[in-house]
């Protein structure tokens, strides 16, 4: 009789084929490449790259100083604008943001490759583990941070900068967000993620509280009696269900919640992983849990996504990032059911979809059915409010399921401000979210002096 069993195991590598897999992506450029590269720079004026980038990096003014052998310079006019520079240079997707729009395309095919070159400034400031900005003279204002993620720290550092003074509450043990717990352990490997939070805290005047829930600790109402004025940026606490029959065996995990324990396991190797591993969905995470599970020693890794390539939320290059590492991708099916053995996932069974005549997408009636020893679930993540439910007397407005702001990141209620993923409108990129923290800390510090 056929072993019923799962194939999960930890341990399918060497241990040498774990540090080359979890290591850096991305060779850095030394000076040599660098000096070459940003030589490759116009220094156009109205640049569309700076357009392009969310957080407005002014690009040929830091290439040019690159160039002329001002590394330390390029660094600060980077982080003037994104204080997570060092890590925006590893996991921004700059094919569809500055690169794309570099003019070098036009004419060799090729853009700058402008994230390595911020990489190199970044890292040479770091190296020197110097705090380039001063804090203003105190202004005798509180303000609350909600959230230790790339929107709730850029936050800080801006009104830590204006002279405010700044209190971090986060949920989870360590500061840093989906830096830290999410994204792929190759694009910021080791302790790039806790260096850089500590860069940021360098700057001194920001108190930092772990282990603090909002909705549990502390609610919104009483943040904004003890505190001048609040931010929020508490990212994307919920996973989307699949709503197919079988999603509860054993055996179907959430994408987000496997990648944060790969993420803080010190050693890779005691990770259980799939011998045939499912990935359903067509975004970052499906990318990065389809491709970790194959650097964990996964044998056979599909993703399985419901409509085709240019719809996937995963650029190009990321799809052939995937594809290079042997992960195979299925587009036009949908999962119709889990089929399990023994309470575990053992296949999982699609439909092929198409658009019908309206545009919408469809099943075809026709199925086939995958070998599952592991299923992840990588649809999309929402935001919960329930922290801000006791706070019912005065609710926040939400838009879109998240919360809604202006302009300015304010919410519906005064001293109230939002940012990064918990907000509607935004693109669910860590510079979106840097950029989010930066304009609202610039609003709450207009919004502080109004009210002396
Ligand atoms: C698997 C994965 C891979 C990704 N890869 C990329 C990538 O390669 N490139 C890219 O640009 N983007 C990527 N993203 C998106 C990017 O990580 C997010 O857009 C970004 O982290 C959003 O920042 P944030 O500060 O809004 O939220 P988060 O980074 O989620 O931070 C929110 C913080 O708030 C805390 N928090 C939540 N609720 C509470 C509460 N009640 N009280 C106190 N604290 C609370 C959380 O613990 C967390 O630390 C990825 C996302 C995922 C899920
Ligand atoms: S568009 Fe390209 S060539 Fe022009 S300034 Fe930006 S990086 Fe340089």
């Amino acid at each position: 009789m056929a072993d019923s069993r799962p194939d999960i195991a930890a341990g399918r590598l060497a241990p040498v084929d774990y540090a080359r897999n979890f290591g850096d992506v991305e060779p850095a450029l030394d000076a040599k490449r660098a000096l070459v590269e940003s030589s490759r720079c116009f220094f156009c004026y109205d640049a569309p790259c700076i357009e392009a980038c969310p957080t407005g990096i002014d690009i040929p003014s830091f290439i040019r100083k690159i160039a002329t052998g001002n590394t330390r310079g390029a660094a600060v006019t980077i982080l003037e604008e994104n204080i997570f520079g060092g890590a925006c240079a590893r996991v921004c997707p700059t094919e569809v943001l500055c690169e794309q729009a570099c003019v070098r395309n036009h004419s060799e095919d090729k853009p700058v490759d402008i994230g390595a070159l911020q990489r190199y400034a970044t890292d040479h400031l770091a190296e020197r583990g110097e705090q380039p900005f001063r804090r203003a003279a105190s202004t005798g204002k509180r303000v609350a941070v909600v959230g230790g993620g790339p929107a709730g720290l850029a936050a800080a550092h801006r009104l830590a900068m204006l002279g405010h003074a700044v209190t971090v509450y986060e949920a989870k043990p360590k500061l840093g967000g989906l830096n830290e717990y999410g994204i792929a352990a190759y694009k910021v490997p080791d302790e790039f993620a806790q260096a850089e939070v500590g860069f940021i805290l360098s700057i001194g005047g920001i108190e930092t509280r772990t282990g603090q829930a909002l909705g549990r600790d502390m609610t919104l109402t009483e943040l904004r009696k003890e505190y001048d004025a609040v931010f929020l940026g508490l990212g994307l606490a919920g996973v989307n269900a699949l709503k197919a029959e079988g999603e509860d065996l054993a055996g179907v995990e959430d994408a987000v919640a496997y990648i944060a324990r790969l993420r803080q396991a010190r050693d890779k190797s005691a990770l259980p992983v799939g011998r045939k591993v499912v990935v359903i969905g067509g975004g970052n995470t499906a990318i990065d849990i389809a491709v970790q599970s194959k650097r964990l020693g996964a044998e056979d890794v599909t993703i399985v996504y419901r409509r085709g390539p240019e719809e996937m939320g995963a650029t190009h290059h990321e799809q052939e990032f995937a594809q290079m590492n042997g992960v195979k991708i299925k587009h036009w099916a949908r999962p119709v059911r889990v089929i399990g053995r023994g309470g575990h996932v053992s296949e999982v069974e699609f439909e092929y979809t198409k658009l019908d005549a309206a545009g919408r997408l469809a099943g075809t009636g026709e199925r086939f059915t995958l070998a599952a020893d592991m299923l992840f679930k990588a649809i999309g993540q929402g935001f919960v409010p329930d922290p801000l439910k006791h706070d019912a007397q005065e609710p926040l407005e939400l838009a879109g399921g998240r919360i809604r702001v202006n302009e300015d990141r304010a919410t519906s209620l005064p001293g109230v401000f939002a940012g990064g993923d918990c907000v509607g409108g935004g693109t669910d990129l860590t510079v979106q979210a840097v950029e989010d923290g930066k304009r609202a800390a610039i609003a709450i510090d207009r919004y502080l002096k109004q009210r002396r």
